[in-house]
C-alpha cells in the first residue's frame, strides 16, 4: 500500500479530475456542519479538501497538526472561490476516504508565527521546521551544498573524510576535547578544521582534496559563529594563490545559480589588508556603501589642537547626517566601545558648525574636515590600530543605523596581503595572524628579524561585510616552518611535540600547495536573506551554548567520569 500518489502542492486545474491519494498535516481546518474544510499541508504546499461529514464523520474530530490521509478527485473551484494566494488556489479535493494516521495535542505556538520567541522555536525545532521559511532555508543549504559538490568534482577535486577526533588543530579558538576511555587522562581535540589533513594529502600526492567538513570551535556564539559548522575546505597542489581564488569564484557562482539569484561578476576585485584597514577600518568591509575613512595625520601635524597635533595617526569619516546632541553621545559611546577616550566631531548644519572642537581647529582645518551642510564628520586619533577599529566600528554602526547599503546589491571581494603575524598583547608575544602554516609573501622571507612587517600569502573572501572564509598558500618547506614556530616562541621541543608529525612529513617531497575554507552556513544564511546562521541550520545551539531542544549540555555521572579518569572540579547548580 503507498501512503501517497500525489503531492498537496503540485495539483494544478490541469489534474482535474485525477484521483488522488495524499497525505500530510492539517494546516488549518473550517467545520461548517455539513461540510469541513481542511487544508492540507505538505513539503511542497497546501491543498484544499472537501469533507462531507454526514459519510466521513471523523473530519470533525481532525484539529490543526493532526496527521491525515485522504483519497479523492481533484475538481476545479468555482471561479469565486478561486484562491489566487496559494499555488493550488484554482483546485480542491473532493475527499472519499479520510483517516487520522496520528493526533497532535495543541501546538506551543502556531506553524510560521514569526513573533515567536526564537529559543521556543528552538525548544519545539520539529515543528518550527514545518514553516516556510525553515523548509526552504534547508533545502537552500542542501541546493548550494550539491552545487558546490559538482563544480568540486568537475574541477577535478577528490572529496576525502579527515578525522573529527585529532590533535589541536590551531585556528585560534579553543579546542572541544574528548576524553580517551582506553588511555585515562588523555584527549582528543575535536577539530577546528582539517588544516594539517589537507596539507598532509597533498603530500600525499591527491592533488585537489575537498570536503563539506564539520568543524569544531569553543568560542563565543554570534549571528555567525556556532560551536559546530560546515566549511567547504580544499586545498589544491602546484597552486599560486590566483588558481585558488578561482576555484572559489567558480563555486560562488555555481551557489547564487543554485539559489535562483543573478550571480556576481567574475573577478572578485581584490583589496589588500592595508587599503582595507586604512579606507574602512576593517578587514571585512561592507562594499555596498562609501562613507569612508579620510586621512588627516599630516594635515593636523601643527594644529592648535593637541589632541591632533600629538597623535600618531589622525583620521575622520563625514557622516551624512548632522547629528543631534542625543546621537552624538551614543556615538560616543560607540567609540568608546572601541577603545577611544572621547569622540571629536563637527556638525555642519547650512552655514553653521557645532563642535566642541571648532575653536581649537584653525580655519583652513575646518574648511578641509567639515563636509557639506548635513553632516557630521567624526574623528579618531591615537596609533594606528586604534584609529581603524574605533572608525571601522563607527562605520559599521552607521551604514546599518543610516541604512546606507542597499540590499539589492551584493559585493563579493577579496582582502589579500595580509600580515603574517600580530603582537598579542595578553602573552607579549608574536601569534599567528590566521594560523602558523600560512606562507610569507614572496620578498617576506626573512621575517624573523621582523616579524610585525611581514606580509603573507594569507586571503580572505568577504560578502556584505560578512567573512565568509580564509585561506592561504602554505609553507612547504620545513626550515620555514619551523622559523615561523620559532618567531611565536615555540622551542625546538614543544615544537617537535606538537607539530612533528607534520615537520616530518615536509621534510619528505611536500609539493608547494594551498587551499581555503569557506563557511557554508554564511553563504547559505546570505543567499536566504536571513540575519544569522542558526536560520539555516536543523539544529543549532543558543548564545549561552545550550541546546534547547534536548537540554545539552549535561552533567555527567560520576560513574561515567570515573571510568574516563575525570574528577569534575565544578558544580554547575551552584555556579
Ligand atoms: N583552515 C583554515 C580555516 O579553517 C582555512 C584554510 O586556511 O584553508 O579557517
Amino acid at each position: 500500500m503507498s501512503w501517497r500518489d500525489a503531492m498537496c502542492g503540485e495539483l494544478t486545474a490541469s489534474e482535474a479530475g485525477r484521483r488522488v491519494k495524499l497525505a500530510g498535516w492539517a494546516n488549518a481546518r473550517r467545520d461548517h456542519g455539513g461540510l469541513v474544510f481542511i487544508d492540507l499541508r505538505d513539503h511542497t504546499g497546501v491543498v484544499q479538501l472537501v469533507v462531507r461529514p454526514e459519510t466521513l464523520p471523523v473530519a470533525h474530530d481532525v484539529r490543526n497538526e493532526f496527521v491525515l490521509q485522504a483519497e479523492g478527485d481533484v475538481v476545479k473551484r468555482a471561479p469565486e472561490a478561486v484562491n489566487p494566494n496559494i499555488a493550488t488556489g484554482e483546485v480542491e479535493v473532493q475527499v472519499e476516504t479520510l483517516r487520522i494516521l496520528s493526533r497532535s495535542e495543541p501546538l506551543p505556538f502556531q506553524i510560521g508565527d514569526e513573533s515567536v520567541d526564537e529559543v521556543l522555536r528552538l525548544r519545539y525545532r520539529y515543528l518550527d521546521m514545518r514553516s516556510d521559511r525553515m523548509q526552504r532555508n534547508l533545502r537552500l543549504n542542501h541546493s548550494i551544498i550539491n552545487a558546490i559538490r559538482r563544480t568540486m568534482d568537475d574541477l577535478g577535486f577528490v572529496d576525502v573524510w579527515t578525522p573529527s577526533m585529532t590533535k589541536g588543530t590551531p585556528e585560534g579558538a579553543r579546542d572541544f576535547l574528548v576524553p580517551v576511555r582506553l588511555q585515562p587522562g588523555t584527549f582528543y581535540a575535536l577539530a577546528q578544521s582539517p588544516q594539517l589533513f589537507k596539507q598532509l594529502c597533498m603530500i600525499g600526492g591527491l592533488d585537489r582534496y575537498y570536503q563539506i567538513a564539520t568543524c569544531w570551535r569553543d568560542e563565543d556564539l554570534r549571528a555567525d559563529r556556532q560551536f559546530e559548522f560546515r566549511q567547504l575546505d580544499l586545498e589544491m597542489s602546484f597552486v599560486e594563490r590566483e588558481d585558488v581564488l578561482d576555484v572559489l569564484e567558480r563555486c560562488m557562482v555555481a551557489s547564487f545559480e543554485a539559489a535562483g539569484r543573478k550571480p556576481p561578476a567574475r573577478p572578485f576585485a581584490r583589496m589588500s589588508y592595508a587599503e582595507a584597514m586604512a579606507r574602512y577600518g576593517t578587514d571585512k568591509p561592507d562594499l555596498r556603501f562609501g562613507l569612508e575613512i579620510e586621512d588627516a595625520t599630516e594635515r593636523t601635524r601643527g594644529s592648535q589642537f593637541g589632541v591632533f597635533a600629538n597623535a600618531p595617526v589622525v583620521r575622520y569619516l563625514v557622516a551624512p547626517r548632522a547629528f543631534s546632541r542625543s546621537e552624538l553621545d551614543r556615538l560616543e559611546e560607540i567609540a568608546k566601545e572601541w577603545g577611544a577616550k572621547g569622540l571629536a566631531y563637527l556638525v555642519r548644519d547650512g552655514d553653521e558648525i557645532r563642535s566642541p572642537i571648532a575653536k581649537f581647529l584653525s580655519e583652513e582645518e575646518l574648511a578641509a574636515f567639515a563636509g557639506g551642510s548635513g553632516t557630521t564628520t567624526l574623528f579618531a586619533a591615537g596609533d594606528e590600530a586604534l584609529v581603524a577599529r574605533v572608525l571601522g566600528g563607527l562605520r559599521t554602526h552607521l551604514g546599518r543605523e543610516l541604512e546606507l547599503a542597499r540590499d539589492d546589491v551584493d559585493v563579493l571581494h577579496w582582502v589579500v596581503d595580509f600580515p603574517l603575524f600580530e603582537w598579542d598583547e595578553d602573552n607579549a608575544r608574536w601569534t599567528f595572524m590566521h594560523h602558523p602554516f600560512t606562507a610569507p609573501m614572496a620578498g617576506h622571507e626573512e621575517f624573523e628579524d621582523d616579524p610585525g612587517s611581514a606580509l603573507s600569502q594569507h586571503y580572505d573572501l568577504i560578502w556584505n561585510g560578512w567573512e565568509l572564509g580564509s585561506g592561504s598558500v602554505r609553507i612547504h618547506d620545513a626550515a620555514v616552518q619551523q622559523a615561523v614556530f620559532r618567531v611565536m616562541g615555540l622551542g625546538e621541543e614543544e615544537q617537535q611535540a606538537k607539530f612533528g608529525f607534520l615537520l616530518d612529513a615536509l621534510k619528505m617531497g611536500a609539493p608547494p600547495h594551498g587551499g581555503f575554507a569557506a563557511g557554508i552556513d554564511r553563504v547559505v544564511a546570505l543567499m536566504a536573506g536571513e540575519p544569522d546562521i542558526r536560520q539555516v541550520i536543523a539544529f543549532p545551539k543558543v548564545a549561552s551554548g545550550s541546546d534547547p531542544l534536548t537540554g545539552a549540555p549535561t552533567t555527567m555521572p560520576d560513574g561515567v567520569l570515573r571510568e574516563l579518569g575525570i574528577r569534575s572540579i565544578v558544580n554547575p547548580k551552584a555556579e
